[in-house]
């Protein structure tokens, strides 16, 4: 299978996810809440990390960006909104954009609620949506920064995804 992911578990209740495609040898992770929780799932899978792909500016998503991109030199995409860990972002993101990773096109889908600058990551091709805390388990993530009406909307886009859609 050409394509991979790696879930880790971080802290209490975090899990940061390894994209790897197996052909062209390329890795990203998503989010980079804790640097050594990602190494450690970079030295158990074997992958190089070439890009970081940024939720939403939460420290417990972004506190070890600054190491993970220095110790890898992985090009970091984020959200085009600024905040605390956005000095940190090469390329910056909104709702609709797209970019390639490892031959697969990414679709950048905004979710404002949680935080303003909450972005999805969804790989069509292989039916993987990438929702930082937008999405818990059992419900939606708390609303800190938008309000209830912004998180419908938010959430209504994530529901005309695909049905067989891995979240
Ligand atoms: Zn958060």
């Amino acid at each position: 299978m050409a394509f991979q992911t790696h879930q880790f578990p971080y802290g209490d209740d975090n899990y940061g996810l390894l994209l790897h495609c197996t052909e062209s040898n390329l890795t990203a992770c998503v989010d980079a809440g804790d640097a050594a929780a990602a190494e450690a799932a970079l030295v158990e899978t074997g992958w190089q990390l070439n890009h970081i792909f940024i939720t939403h500016h939460h420290g417990d998503h972004t506190a070890g960006l600054a190491e993970l991109k220095q110790r890898h030199g992985a090009t970091v995409l984020g959200p085009v909104i600024d905040s605390a860990a956005s000095t940190l972002y090469d390329i910056r993101l909104g709702d609709g954009d797209h970019f390639e990773f490892a031959g697969r096109q990414i679709d950048v889908i905004s979710t404002p609620g949680h935080t303003l600058d909450m972005l999805n990551f969804y790989i069509a091709s292989e039916s993987i949506v990438c929702t930082g805390d937008t999405l818990f388990v059992m419900g939606c993530g708390r609303i800190f920064e938008g309000d209830a009406d912004m998180m419908w909307t938010s959430l209504e886009k994530l529901l005309a995804l695909a049905d067989q859609t891995d979240i």
